[in-house]
């Protein structure tokens, strides 16, 4: 849990609200499709896939794997701490269901392509940023 702001928080609106505080329950969750199932990232009110309005969210194991990442030495801001991996992040639900976010628990030089992840949660207020810790195997 995050003592101070470090990020730069999202701004939040009715459709992307459940995303941003659903880790208050410990998950992770998107937008699903009611009539075929499909995952919907980022958030949109219309299926990409059959076309339907019938989605809702929907929570999700949290575990995916690296699809992409880059490891980050720049100082953006002075108060986040470098050097940090952002990474993209496939989320074993679905192919192409991707989440671009940072790889924490673990030093940068760590990250490996297709590394097993799982979701964890930094708390701002009432937000939950979802980041990527690895899977202990
Ligand atoms: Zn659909």
């Amino acid at each position: 849990m995050a003592d101070k702001l470090t990020r730069t928080l999202p701004e939040i609106g009715p459709d992307t609200a459940f995303f941003w505080t659903a880790g208050a329950s410990g998950r992770l969750e998107f937008l699903q499709c009611r009539d075929c199932d499909h995952y919907i990232h980022p958030p949109v009110p219309l299926c990409p896939d059959c076309g339907s309005h019938s989605v809702t969210p929907q929570p999700v194991s949290g575990f995916g794997h690296v699809v992409s990442y880059t490891v980050n030495h720049h100082k953006w801001r002075e108060d986040f701490p470098v050097p940090y991996v952002i990474a993209v992040v496939e989320m074993e639900e679905q192919c192409g269901l991707r989440l671009t976010s940072n790889i924490v628990g673990c030093s940068p030089d760590a990250v490996v392509m297709d590394m097993q992840v799982r979701v964890v949660f930094e708390k701002y207020g009432e937000l939950y940023i979802p980041l990527f810790s690895p899977t202990l195997t």
